[in-house]
């Protein structure tokens, strides 16, 4: 465990309190789960573990925010209007670093990243990238069918996990008739050559 962030400022206890204070006491315990399983990604994979700490740690903070929140933000740093027409689940990650950036002195372009497209990934996609997207789909306390394949490919190939948590969730939102935002679509075709 790490006990000082140099990339926020913040001692590790600051840092926990700092995120409780913005998210369900659910969504924490996920927090902690998905900070956890990024390490472990990151010791497997060659990512810095102190990074994917980091990164686990903030990924969904700004989840419990209310849209109005998303909305002026998308205004505020003259994010694409399209944006507008999506959710908090688009919006979390590819948003929600707009307001870790204004809730943290944060300017550390690799953490920025994995939490902006931890959601919908990318075809070009980092080891810590895909440490953080991947370890938020099978940390501990998650409980859903398939999740022990997932994690069972996690332990074999980065890779292969990336692209089975994508076609996993490609073929739940299209089941359920749910939007699919353009860039996870870019995510399912670059990384579906890598299905095991
Ligand atoms: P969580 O924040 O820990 O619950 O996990 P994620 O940030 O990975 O995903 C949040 C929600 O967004 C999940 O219900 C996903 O199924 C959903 N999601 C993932 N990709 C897309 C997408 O392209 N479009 C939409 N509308 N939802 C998505
Ligand atoms: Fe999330
Ligand atoms: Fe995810
Ligand atoms: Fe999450």
């Amino acid at each position: 465990m790490f006990d000082f962030y140099p990339e926020v400022g913040l001692s590790r206890e600051e840092l926990l309190a700092k995120i409780a204070a913005q998210v369900k006491d659910s969504r924490f315990q996920h927090i902690l789960g998905v900070e956890q399983a990024a390490i472990e990604l990151a010791q497997r994979y060659g990512a810095n573990p102190h990074k994917a700490s980091l990164a686990g740690l903030l990924h969904d903070y700004a989840k419990n925010q209310s849209d109005v929140v998303f909305l002026d933000l998308i205004d505020k740093y003259g994010l694409n209007p399209e944006l507008k027409r999506w959710g908090n689940n688009v919006w979390h990650g590819m948003v929600g670093i707009y307001k870790m950036k204004e809730d943290f002195d944060l300017s550390d372009a690799e953490i920025l990243r994995a939490v902006e497209i931890h959601t919908v990934g990318s075809s070009e996609m980092s080891v810590l990238d895909k440490v953080v997207y991947v370890a938020d789909y099978i940390e501990a306390g998650r409980d859903f069918a398939g999740v022990d394949e997932a994690r069972a490919i996690a332990a074999k190939s980065l890779d292969a996990a990336v692209a089975f948590e994508t076609v996993r969730t490609v073929e739940f939102l299209a089941a359920k008739r749910i939007a699919i935002y353009p860039q996870t679509i870019e995510t399912y075709n670059a990384f579906l050559p890598y299905l095991a």
